[in-house]
């Protein structure tokens, strides 16, 4: 299968559908530029599917329904053991193909890429994870076993930042529980998730059980709504994922939604200074800021703050260039308007008092005059009121608050409305033990910046992070992908008394 983009002369090359396991030009009018977004290079144009080729999509994985939930768990599995090794061989032409359109460093397109495989290679366990339960003689001769079956159609909409992980976050461990799949990936940067989705029927993923459209709001919105889809797992911001989780919900569909942020990261004076300025300042700047779970709040206690001037010393030595440029460390940010809405909600951080103690918003980059980069950027005495700390900026800005005692920092942390990650650093255990009982987030590091779980757990985000009671990966994503069926069940023999007709609730 080539779904790659196809060339007409003179014109863009066409991101193509996958409908049935054939890739589909669509015919739609509404074509959007891909674009590279440190040179402005169009790389490909990506249609807005009809409503009817996202009616298609749905039905050819309605109809592959039937009869891939009754193929074996064994074979499932099998499927995905040739896909991990086919995404293991190709990651360095992805990454490629993901560091030119999403922006990110070649290393880190690799890493985003990595990410998402392990959820491959786990989604191999299938035959543990998707086990039920069994007791025997619950009452007399009876016994109660569960099931865990694939529900149907699941639905899979993704966001820019991560277009490899996030897709692979989704559709393995949905179809190797037996579900089939449509995949709505980002309409910012899909080249690398249909690289990956090519790999996918490569491995042996028959027709219409994975099946691609593309678009904005309308085609996710027909997700939520059409009648075939069961289930909805949406990463993206916080708008979106709202109003994704109250129009799928109202249309009866299971849903998991993985939105925005702003993680914070407390520091104690006890802390290892140069491990945590390191990890500070990778967490705060890697990806360009543009990670659902970047540091995004450094909350310096007591006399911790006195490490400032180390911290923008670090940042000042990143390498600000294109992400194929060896030895970069910041990337350009996703377009155009990413970098004005940074740029704007920068210029209010000045007008609301905070200080503005590295500005990196004059950046030029050698040769990449036209590219959407925003240098390392930090506000101290940054406070609770300004926009700067009330939206999340999703690009290369550090904000610095400074409390007296972790009791302080807890309270900070806990007001905030989001519950994505948070970090504390330390060197006391007590201190440890104390902020990951006490503090209200979803996803605690203890010395570690970015706190994403590995595969074998699950991506917990709480709070206004996060909607419905599932995250992705883990045990969790199997509930998300099965519906548990209890079976109580009698058999009798010659043996068995006959306790004649009973009209009574059973006492024992
Ligand atoms: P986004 O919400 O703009 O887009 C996400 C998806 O929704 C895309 O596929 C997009 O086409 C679609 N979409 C956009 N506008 C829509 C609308 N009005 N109605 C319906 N669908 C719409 O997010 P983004 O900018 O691509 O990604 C960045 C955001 O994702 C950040 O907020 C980041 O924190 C968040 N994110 C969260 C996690 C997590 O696990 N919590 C992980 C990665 C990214």
């Amino acid at each position: 299968m080539n779904a790659s983009p196809q060339t007409v002369s003179g014109t863009p090359p066409k991101v193509m559908l996958l409908i049935d396991g054939k890739p589909v030009e669509s015919s739609t009018q509404e074509w959007r530029e891909v674009i590279n977004p440190a040179t402005q290079e169009v790389l490909a144009a990506v249609p807005f599917a009809t409503a009817d080729e996202i009616d298609r999509a749905i039905c050819s994985a309605h109809a592959a329904f039937e009869k891939w939930k009754r193929t074996s768990v064994g074979v499932r599995m099998r499927i995905m053991l040739r896909y991990q090794a086919l995404v293991r061989e190709h990651l360095p032409r992805i990454a490629k193909t993901l560091s030119a359109e999403q922006g990110k460093t070649l290393a880190d397109a690799e890493g985003d890429i990595f990410r998402g495989l392990e959820v491959v290679e786990h989604a191999c366990s299938i035959g543990s994870l998707a086990q039920g339960e069994f007791l025997e003689n619950v009452a007399g001769g009876v016994d109660t076993y569960t099931l865990r079956q694939p529900i149907g159609v699941c639905a899979g909409i993704t966001p820019f930042n991560f277009p490899a992980m996030i897709p692979l976050w989704m559709f393995p461990m949905a179809i190797v529980c037996g579900n089939t799949f449509v995949l709505k990936p980002s309409e910012q940067d899909p080249l690398s998730t249909m690289q990956l989705v090519e790999l996918a029927i490569e491995a042996g993923v028959p027709p219409g059980v994975l099946n691609v459209v593309h678009g904005g709001k309308e085609v996710v919105d027909a997700l939520c709504t059409h009648e075939l889809v069961k289930a909805v797992s949406f990463v993206g911001s916080t708008a979106v994922g709202t109003h994704v989780y109250r129009l799928a919900s109202e249309h009866g569909k299971r849903v998991q939604s993985m939105m925005g942020a702003k993680n914070h990261a407390v520091v104690l004076p006890d802390a290892n200074r140069e491990h945590t300025l390191n990890a500070l300042a990778g967490a705060g700047f890697g990806a360009a800021g543009q990670r659902c779970m970047a540091t995004s709040v450094i909350v310096f206690v007591g006399e911790s703050h006195q490490w400032l001037p180390d911290l923008v010393a670090k940042a000042k030595l990143l390498k600000v260039n294109a992400g194929s440029e060896p030895g970069t460390d910041v990337g350009p940010v996703i377009s155009r308007a990413a970098k004005a809405r940074i740029l704007a909600l920068l210029e209010t951080g000045v007008t609301e008092g905070a200080t503005l103690t590295l500005d990196g918003r004059d950046i030029s980059v050698r040769g990449y005059e036209d590219g959407n980069f925003v240098g390392p950027t930090i506000f101290s005495d940054v406070t609770t009121e300004m926009q700067i700390y009330r939206t999340e900026i999703f690009g290369p800005v550090l904000l610095v608050m400074s409390v007296p005692t972790l009791d302080d920092a807890i309270a900070l942390v806990n007001s905030n409305p989001y519950g994505n990650g948070v970090g504390l650093f330390t060197s006391s255990g007590a201190a440890a033990r104390k902020f990951q009982s006490e503090i209200d987030v979803g996803q605690v590091g203890i010395n570690i910046p970015i706190p994403v779980p590995v595969p074998y757990f699950s991506f917990t985000g709480s709070r206004g992070s996060k909607l419905g009671d599932l995250g992705p990966y883990g045990k969790q994503v199997v509930q998300f992908y099965t519906q548990t069926k209890t079976v109580t069940a009698r058999w009798f023999d010659d043996a068995t008394v006959n306790d004649g007709v009973n009209t009574t609730i059973s006492l024992r």
